[in-house]
């Protein structure tokens, strides 16, 4: 990791390609002072929080040496959130910052989990020694636990939560959820039949780490749901472009370390022994996910308000994948 130095002092970490580990990189967008506040609507007060001022930016740049798009300077906005919240308070009136959403809005999210999680059961073993024993799931990086609490309590489930904010677990550990908040602990306790990965491995400055993990700690065979957003290498330059013409694509903000194509992704996954599977033809899938939302958008009832994440999901920016280790 090299530092751009101003004056002597330190203004930003400047990170390497977290693929190939190698520095040389080319711009395609850069996220300014101006972009964050006009277009994506930044808190002026959370930039000044996290020390991105008017001189300051933040790129998204192709690696020169393995072609990986990954966000290269101040990247670390995740890991000062919480300190934000804790001096400046969750709401802010007004604005959707730091407004958690309400039950209405997570309903379709809700409906969506579920169908996941109906899906793994169809997909996941009973121990060997007992047919009726409980399959040992995890959610790994479960936050508020919303994902893992839908598996919570299934007879034949035993599922675990992980994260790093502690301040997340709170409450999926009031409701039961078995929780660990250290690394080892999760290691300890496994291996699992299931790990559950959504929103996650974009997040992370360093993805090959917490793939190579997951995979060390889920048994042969065991299944992998993992939840990332997808695009053709085309599509991410052209959208850059986009960008730089004004436009706002959710996808892209300072959040999102890592912007995988399809093929690298997979790529990746296969050199940490996981393999994607195919599990339309066991149950159900995407593509019967994607269909029954497609029944539910075309219900009049539903305010417009509440679309907005599963069309992200048919339109393929998230890509669900399910993966087994060999
Ligand atoms: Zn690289």
């Amino acid at each position: 990791m090299d530092n751009i130095y101003l004056s002597g002092e330190i203004v930003m970490k400047v990170r390497n390609c977290p693929i190939c580990f190698k520095n040389k990189s080319s711009e395609l967008f850069r996220f300014t002072y101006d972009y964050l506040l006009k277009v994506q609507k930044v808190d002026e007060s959370f930039l000044s929080f996290v020390g991105f001022d008017k001189d300051s930016f933040s790129s998204i740049v192709c690696c020169e040496h393995c072609d990986f798009t990954y966000l290269r300077e101040n990247y670390e906005w995740d890991l000062k959130y919480e300190d934000y919240w804790k001096i400046h308070g969750r709401e802010k009136p007004g604005t959707k910052f730091g407004r958690k959403k309400s039950f209405e809005e997570r309903r379709l999210g809700n409906l969506a989990n579920q169908k996941i999680i109906s899906g793994l059961l169809m997909l996941i073993k009973p121990p060997r020694d007992d047919e009726y024993g409980k399959s040992k799931w995890l959610d790994f990086g479960c936050g508020d636990g919303h994902v893992a609490l839908m598996a919570h309590g299934i007879n034949f489930v035993e599922i675990y939560g992980y994260d790093i904010n502690n301040e997340k677990l709170k409450g999926p550990s009031r409701k039961g959820l078995k929780i660990f908040n250290s690394i080892d602990a999760v290691t300890t306790n496994g291996p699992y039949d299931c790990i559950i990965c959504t929103d996650v491995i974009e997040h992370v400055s360093e993805p090959r780490d917490i793939i190579s993990f997951i995979s060390d700690n889920l048994c042969p065979n065991g299944i992998l749901y993992v939840q990332v957003p997808l695009k053709t290498k085309k599509q991410l330059i052209k959208d850059c472009i986009n960008m730089k013409k004004g436009s706002l694509i959710s996808t892209y903000h300072c959040g999102h370390l890592n912007y995988f194509s399809y093929d690298n992704f997979k790529e990746i996954m296969n050199h940490y022994g996981l393999h994607s599977c195919n599990v339309q033809s066991i149950w159900g899938g995407l593509e019967f996910m994607g269909d029954k939302f497609f029944k539910i958008i075309s219900s009049p009832n539903l305010k417009s308000g509440l679309l907005y994440p599963p069309i992200k999901l048919l339109l393929g920016q998230k890509y669900n994948l399910h993966y087994f280790r060999k």
